[in-house]
């Protein structure tokens, strides 16, 4: 029997990844050179349907790293000469500004309780950070913050960088990149791809920053794929080391799947499915959803409370073939965590909400 998996990365494949991995194998793409006409070709396709997926516009580029946290030391070595500023209520969010402590920035904190969301209104930047980092959907927790409240805090401090984690939830957010300077995703999210592929979406301002703190000699931008080089071979549709050429072949053709059903299906379905499992979550009598704000209610990964122990419920479910991911941290045995990705449809959410309420 094959399980349906609704853990939050890695997490359920997306149903044309078989027939595209096929494809790259008949096409021998995992021989070619990555400085050919062909590797040049495939590479350039990813990055013009993520651009037409994610509407990022010619001021940005779209950068290919080893994942999603590479891209945390990335964004503080080439953006930060001192002071960066962390929005943390889990333990993703956390580790973006343990990186920031480890690379001996400056950083400050504005923390809140796992479950917890931020607004703009209440979010106060220190004068000299230099950097924003927020994290769109803090998966640890089941927390979003609206793409609104991130363009708030570019509005009123245009002088700064803002940083946003995406990972576990793009394609899904609305974000204007002309109020986003730098964004980062990796594919076995919500992409449905084997890990492998972390996805940095930077600006120019990002780069004019790293080019100002190469010539410093107290700092360092880094030896291993600094911005400015990663830069100039992506304007070559090329990485400067080989890269996960399959990974980013598979992205660009499931981004180009993405694309024929179109992003504002994906994200309209998104949230339909996600009130499937809140409202099933909130007429369950051992369920609850663990977020009680609804604007603050990821819309990718649903957290819930169980009154149950959560090893009990994961094994119930994974009895009938359905895989859920466990709470995190303190959480462990107290709730179950469900994506809400793509690659899940409506039936499946629909079969899982009705094992939900036979728990
Ligand atoms: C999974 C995840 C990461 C880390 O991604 P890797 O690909 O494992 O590096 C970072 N941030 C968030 C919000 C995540 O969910």
């Amino acid at each position: 029997m094959q399980n349906i998996y609704f853990t939050p990365g890695p997490a359920a494949l997306y149903p044309t990844f078989e027939k595209h991995i096929k494809s790259f194998i008949d096409r021998q793409l995992g021989s070619i050179s990555h400085r050919s006409q062909q590797y040049r070709d495939l590479h350039r396709f990813t990055v013009e349907q993520l651009r037409t997926l994610l509407s990022i516009p010619t001021t940005h580029q779209v950068l290919f790293l080893g994942s999603a946290s590479e891209a945390w030391e990335r964004i503080l070595l080439n953006c930060v000469e001192h002071e960066s500023f962390h929005l943390v209520n889990g333990s993703f969010s956390r580790k973006f500004y343990d990186y920031a402590q480890a690379l001996h920035k400056f950083a400050h904190i504005y923390e809140k309780p796992m479950g917890e969301g931020f607004d703009a209104a209440e979010i106060e930047v220190p004068a000299y950070a230099e950097l924003i980092c927020t994290t769109h959907n803090e998966t640890s927790a089941g927390v979003q913050m609206k793409p609104a409240d991130i363009h708030k805090l570019k509005n009123r401090h245009p002088d700064k960088l803002i940083a946003v984690d995406m990972v576990s939830s793009a394609p899904y957010p609305a974000l204007d990149f002309g109020l986003v300077d730098t964004a980062f995703f990796s594919v076995q999210k919500a992409f449905g791809l084997p890990a492998g592929l972390g996805v940095w979406i930077v600006n120019e301002a990002c780069l004019a920053k790293a080019e100002r703190l190469r010539q410093y000699d107290s700092l360092t931008i880094g030896a291993h794929h600094d911005l400015p080089t990663l830069w100039k071979n992506a304007e070559k549709n090329e990485t400067p080391a080989t890269p996960n050429v399959m990974s980013i072949y598979l992205l660009g053709k499931i981004a180009e799947d993405l694309n024929r059903i179109g992003i504002e299906t994906i994200r309209k379905e998104t949230e339909q499915k996600a009130a499937i499992l809140y409202n099933t979550l909130k007429n369950s009598s051992v369920f609850d959803p663990f977020v009680t704000e609804t604007r603050h209610q990821s819309q990718t990964v649903v957290v819930a409370n169980t009154r149950k122990d959560s090893s009990v419920v994961i094994s119930n479910l994974k009895g009938k073939g359905m895989m859920v991911g466990s709470g995190y941290g303190p959480y462990k045995g107290k709730q179950i965590r469900i994506a809400n990705f793509p690659a899940t449809s409506f039936e499946q959410i629909d079969t899982l909400a009705r094992a939900l309420n036979e728990v």
